[in-house]
């Protein structure tokens, strides 16, 4: 290499160099800003994403499940949906019950009884029931099934409400506050989906439903009608919406054909 042509490269190399830092110092204050806007916005996207429904306060006071009353279910199981199964370990539903009376301590002796309902073991039973103070007690743990919605109780969760209708549930501001942070939490928890928050009612036109003793295919309850239900989820969505929870898809009801 000549002198001129080394003082050449040397220029050169001193050019690309210069521009090199020129370009550090141009670019590092956009690019950090770039990358301080994208960090900024993903925290935000992150923290408008995140789920954040809180678990509400739950007294628990369990009925008596033990071995034969399991050994009952999954042959309730085994007759009405075609497993013999008495855990939950599915979950895609929630059935909102009332009790039809007004004191907590009936519904939960009924319940802990054990007794013979339709001819058939094991007794009723519901994963909650909430009182007209509002207070949620927890019967059963969540992944034993509970005997409360024919057609349902393979795949549901079920919360009674102390009450004699409805009305009497939705108009007690401490009781149904309850009801929809009970019931918000389980869609958060177990990833579910609103449309599949159903009244007892609704039971016959759920996707979910199923029925094998054809004598009981028709079989369902009047606690919770559509029109109250639906007035229920589109308060529930609103809050799982601030709540940042996700609400999923729109209905699709099934023709119960009965
Ligand atoms: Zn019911």
């Amino acid at each position: 290499m000549t002198a001129f042509r080394r003082s050449l490269a040397l220029l050169a190399l001193a050019c690309w160099f210069a521009a090199g830092l020129a370009l550090a110092a141009s670019a590092h204050p956009a690019s950090a800003y770039r990358a301080s806007a994208r960090s900024a916005s993903t925290h935000s996207v992150m923290t408008r994403m995140t789920p954040n429904a809180k678990k509400p306060p739950i007294t628990w006071k369990r009925i008596p499940f033990g071995d034969e009353r399991k050994r009952q279910m999954a042959t309730y199981s085994k007759r009405h949906y075609g497993t013999a199964a008495w855990q939950l370990t599915d979950p895609a539903v929630v059935v909102e019950h009332f009790t039809g009376g007004t004191s907590f301590s009936a519904a939960w002796n009924t319940f802990a009884s054990n007794a013979k309902h339709l001819g058939e073991y094991p007794g009723t039973c519901a994963h909650f029931i909430i009182d007209t103070d509002g207070t949620i007690f927890q019967l059963v743990p969540l992944w034993i099934r509970c005997r409360h919605a024919m057609g349902m109780n393979w795949t549901a969760f079920g919360i009674e409400h102390v009450g004699t209708s409805d009305a009497n549930v939705t108009g007690n501001a401490a009781e149904i506050a309850s009801s929809y942070k009970l019931t918000l939490w389980l869609v958060q928890h177990y990833h579910l989906e609103v449309r599949n928050v159903i009244g007892h009612a609704e039971s016959l036109m759920s996707p979910y439903h199923v029925e094998h003793v054809a004598a009981d295919r028709c079989q369902t309850h009047s606690d919770f009608s559509h029109a109250d239900m639906r007035t229920y989820r589109d308060h529930l969505r609103e809050l799982a919406r601030k709540h940042h929870v996700p609400v999923g898809p729109p209905p699709a009801w099934v023709d119960p054909n009965c």
